[in-house]
């Protein structure tokens, strides 16, 4: 029997021109720059929580751990679940709290969890027990972050407590900073000591720690020295800056572009308006494009008369509202837009680029939650090499065949 011919309406399959394009080749050197930072002491443990910022987890985590990457750390039990699916093999950290009921699930799926209090813990050496087996957590101290974790003052003694479980051994201990990323390095500094202290602490117990690790993106970046075992690189992986007082350097490539083409070109004339409530009204003859995306896709409707777009490596402003799924934008003066011309969102054409940063700072936010924000619809196309090699749509991800790769 010959072979069923491909499903043309394959999920996953995506033609859709708005994409967000992702380059692993920039993701594979970003891991190289942070192990080079780490030393020879230290290893990166790249966090691809949220879907990888945005980016696509499966497919940053494997160019991660092919560029060096010893642990990869998610927020969820499913996100890591997701990846061992996929087939990655390397060890995950569940950085978040998680239900003792997720336990069992995270347990046979060989996921290290976070645990922040006893009862975790004990949930977590059941399900080990259980199967007769070991199970490895790692304990967050919380130095001042008050977020998740054990307080640095009863750290020691809970460990103590946590060793002796049954089915649980300690795997590591880390900590997590509230100002890395801010220029006044007081109660940063007020936090790694409190972090060496209890390190220290229960170490003088006589209980063996494997693994310690305190530094993110910031922390890495602005020193003053890495310490631990490891660095869990987040923002930075992503070629994206941790704020204004830690920037990137100029070395790591941002790994992300969102695109699309024009899907329609207009003249207004002067007096005519675009999109809902009439906010945009034409004083002069202009031509404009429609470009089909929309707050549905993570483009903030917040954006709308505010935010350029580039086409014909131009600066091109937002006309109006963005509504959920397109927008129009101003075609720059003596430019020949035509149907079917790319459009950047976020990313360079030629010398002009336009950055997460910058669409945060119009949307009073920072450039985590801008790229975090791009919704499943839009399909991630990843690049290696100049070609495109995977797609991601809607969440499924499809391979490409060596003739549908050119990009
Ligand atoms: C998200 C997260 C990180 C990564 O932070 P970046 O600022 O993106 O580098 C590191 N550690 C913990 C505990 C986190 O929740």
């Amino acid at each position: 029997m010959a072979a069923a011919p491909p499903v043309p309406w394959q999920l996953g399959g995506s033609r859709r021109a708005s994409r967000v394009e992702i380059d692993l080749d920039a993701v594979a050197h970003n891991v190289r720059y942070f192990q080079a930072l780490a030393g020879e002491c230290a290893g990166v443990m790249a966090v691809v929580k949220a879907n990888a910022y945005g980016h696509g987890a499966v497919m940053v985590a494997r160019a991660a751990v092919g560029a060096g990457a010893r642990w990869l750390a998610v927020a969820t039990v499913d996100e890591g679940i997701q990846l061992r699916a996929a087939g990655l093999a390397a060890p995950i950290l569940v950085l978040a709290p998680s239900d003792p009921a997720e336990a069992p699930a995270a347990f046979d799926a060989e996921l290290t969890l976070a645990v922040g209090d006893l009862d975790t813990a004990a949930a977590v050496a059941r399900s080990a027990a259980v199967r007769g087996r070991v199970a490895t957590v790692h304990v967050e101290v919380d130095t001042g972050m008050r977020r998740f974790g054990v307080p640095a003052e009863v750290a020691p003694a809970l460990v103590e407590r946590l060793v002796a479980l049954p089915g649980l051994q300690l795997g590591g201990l880390y900590t997590h900073f509230a100002t890395a990323d801010e220029a006044d390095r007081a109660f940063y500094n007020e936090q790694r000591a409190r972090f060496a202290a209890v390190v220290g602490a229960v170490r003088a117990r006589g209980i063996v720690v494997p693994l310690v690790h305190l530094e993110n993106s910031a922390a890495a970046l602005s020193g003053p020295r890495i310490e631990g075992d490891l660095i869990r690189v987040g923002i930075a992986l992503y070629g994206l800056s941790p704020s204004a007082d830690v920037p990137a350097p100029a070395v790591l490539r941002p790994v992300l572009a969102l695109r699309s083409r024009v899907a329609r070109v207009m003249s207004l004339t002067p007096g005519e308006s675009v999109s809902y409530g009439r906010a945009f009204i034409a004083d002069r003859p202009l031509g404009a494009a429609l470009v089909p995306v929309g707050y549905g896709d993570g483009y903030r409707r917040v954006f709308s008369g505010r935010a350029t777009m580039l086409l014909g490596g131009q600066r091109a402003p937002v006309l109006g509202r963005v509504c959920m799924d397109q927008t129009v934008i101003a075609v720059p003066d003596g430019l020949d837009a035509r149907l079917g011309d790319e459009v950047t969102l976020i990313g360079c054409q030629g010398a002009a680029c336009v950055s997460a940063d910058e669409l945060a700072t119009l949307a009073g936010t920072i450039n985590y939650e801008i790229v975090t924000g791009l919704s499943a619809r839009l399909p991630r196309h990843y690049v290696r090499g100049g070609r495109v090699v995977a797609l991601d749509g809607l969440g499924r991800l499809t391979p490409l065949l060596p003739e549908e790769c050119t990009y």
